[in-house]
């Protein structure tokens, strides 16, 4: 019998302002980001895909609602 579980799970998406750990620039990205985000000032990577939650690099994350 197959299982629909999923289709329930709606995943709670936001916004996110985040802080380069490199240079201290920060940036609103998107948390489910489908693409790599990289930092305007210095260029390092802060924002990476993975299928869902994206992975953050950034030493603060702040909510945007
Ligand atoms: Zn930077």
């Amino acid at each position: 019998m197959p299982q629909i579980k999923q289709m329930i799970l709606t995943p709670r998406s936001s916004f996110l302002k985040i802080k380069c750990p490199k240079c201290g620039m920060e940036r609103m990205v998107f948390s489910h980001s489908t693409h790599k985000v990289y930092c305007e000032g210095c260029g390092e990577l802060l924002v990476i895909p993975s299928g869902g939650k994206a992975i953050i690099n950034s030493e603060e994350i702040r909510r945007v609602d």
